[in-house]
């Protein structure tokens, strides 16, 4: 049998407090809707992994509630072998409308890529039966399609990668695809613009990934205490915290942040009421955090006395990610090379990864703290990490690529960068909120609002809801 995630259920009732009683009792008769459409049937989500990654968090949180209204929904992980990941890595890259190394997409690799869906399908086969509702998630499972259907499941594909302007990669990835998934009763993007062409005229759902405003990394955090864990992480001088720090959790019970060793590349903390520009990202090419040193190093702009923080994930040690390493080394050497001036403003940080929860309060407390946050991508599919600091009512200033242009209306939400290679205009645009903070507070305010309108984990399963119940009718 495949690996089970296991789900604790939870009431989306909880939800009420947040999203307001007419958006909850809404959400509730969606899932009331869903578990009558399904009957003895059940939703079964599969994709390649159960941590790290948007996916498969997202998956734990709204599985969560949808287990919590009493729909049976299951959620199960392939397996593969690095030949079939290589391949799939690069699918990946070229979705996104990027080349990548990896093995060619040859005849040879596809019926490696069919003899790998092949097993796992005949896995899954033991728990779905005809009638599931079975929701497969990227290329990696895309292969399951054909096998599900024969035995009579209603077949979703999800894709969460994707890039507006398709290009021969995308052309190279789709071609590879096409095959097996053609005979899928629907599909799922996160924006309009990433549905191929041959996909124009199929059962289509939009649907944008959304966050969970009760999970640790975006209920709220006291101000005390996102204070003394930033000063924890170095990144705010002020009593020397050298231990763990507490936080209240959302059920009155207490947790501790920081125990862990945290890799800080930095002079000396920032004063405690210097202005903070934060970028958290994975240390990717595609989020450009040595662009984001660079420009700042420039200088001018209201950012003199700014000081910039780049946080990402610990890249040290049992990482499987080897491009991550690179990056960061080269954000560190960058910083060894600034001028003394400029490089007294800039730190580093990565977040240990070892408890999930741990990691979450800390990017929590980042943002909480964060004067400005930024998120300079090159290309972003949709960029959760600019959800979460518009959730918290933060200035964000963000590429105007992908996903980003959803959430954000320029001088509504927050403030766009039309030329993501354009460092003066980040210069200017950041500036302008460190130096502008009316106005920094009302962009905040417009983003809290439009984060909690649009992106919160209720108007994604309502989303769902609708599309399981069509197809289980
Ligand atoms: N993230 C994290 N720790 C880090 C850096 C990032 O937990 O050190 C999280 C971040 O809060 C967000 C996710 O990773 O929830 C990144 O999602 P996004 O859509 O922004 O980008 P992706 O990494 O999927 O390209």
């Amino acid at each position: 049998d495949l690996p089970e995630v296991a789900i604790t259920p939870v009431s989306p009732l909880l939800l009420s407090d947040t999203i307001g009683a007419e958006r909850s009792t809404g959400l509730d008769a969606a899932l009331g809707g869903l578990r009558e459409a399904l009957g003895s049937r059940r939703v079964i989500h599969v994709n390649s992994t159960r941590s790290g990654g948007g996916v498969a968090e997202m998956l734990h949180r709204l599985l969560r509630y949808t287990r919590g209204s009493g729909v049976d929904a299951r959620w199960f992980t392939i397996e593969g072998d690095p030949l079939f990941f290589d391949v799939t890595k690069r699918l990946h890259h070229m979705l996104h409308g990027h080349d990548a190394p990896g093995p060619s997409l040859d005849p040879c690799a596809a019926a490696h890529y069919a003899a790998i869906s092949e097993r796992n399908a005949r896995a899954l086969l033991r728990t779905v039966r005809p009638g599931d509702v079975v929701n497969l998630h990227d290329p990696q499972v895309a292969g399951l399609t054909i096998p599900l259907r024969r035995a009579g499941a209603r077949v979703v594909w999800r894709c969460h990668i994707g890039t507006d302007t398709h290009n021969q990669h995308t052309a190279q990835a789709w071609e590879f695809l096409r095959p097996f998934l053609d005979t899928a009763d629907a599909y799922v993007f996160t924006r309009a613009q990433y549905v191929p062409d041959w996909l124009a005229d199929r059962d289509i759902t939009v649907m944008p990934p959304s966050i969970d405003p009760l999970s640790a990394k975006n209920r709220p955090l006291e101000p005390g205490a996102a204070a003394a864990i930033v000063t924890r992480l170095g990144l705010r001088a002020g009593p020397d915290v050298r231990g763990p720090v507490g936080y209240r959790r959302g059920d009155g019970s207490t947790g501790s942040v920081g125990g862990t060793p945290v890799r800080l590349v930095s002079m000396a903390p920032p004063p405690a009421d210097a202005p903070l520009v934060v970028q958290i990202s994975r240390w990717d090419p595609l989020k450009d955090m040595a662009g984001v040193m660079a420009s700042f190093a420039d200088g001018g702009g209201g950012l003199d006395a700014a000081h910039l923080a780049l946080v990402g994930p610990d890249v040290s040690g049992v990482s499987d990610d080897p491009e991550g390493g690179r990056v960061f080394d080269r954000c560190v050497e960058l910083w060894r090379r600034l001028p003394a001036r400029a490089r007294s403003r800039v730190h580093l940080v990565c977040l240990p990864l070892a408890d999930p929860e741990e990691n979450a309060v800390m990017v929590s407390a980042v943002q909480y703290q964060a004067t400005v946050v930024t998120q300079k991508s090159i290309a972003e599919g949709f960029g959760l990490t600019v959800t979460e600091a518009m959730w918290k009512g933060r200035p964000v200033v963000a590429s105007a690529v992908g996903g980003i242009r959803d959430q954000i209306h320029d001088g509504v939400h927050g403030l766009l960068l039309h030329d993501p290679a354009d460092r003066a205009d980040f210069v200017a645009r950041t500036g302008s909120l460190v130096s502008g903070p009316q106005r920094a507070r009302s962009l905040g305010e417009g983003a809290r609002r439009r984060a909690g309108e649009h992106f919160l984990d209720d108007r994604q399963l309502r989303s769902q809801a609708a599309l399981y119940s069509r197809l289980a009718a």
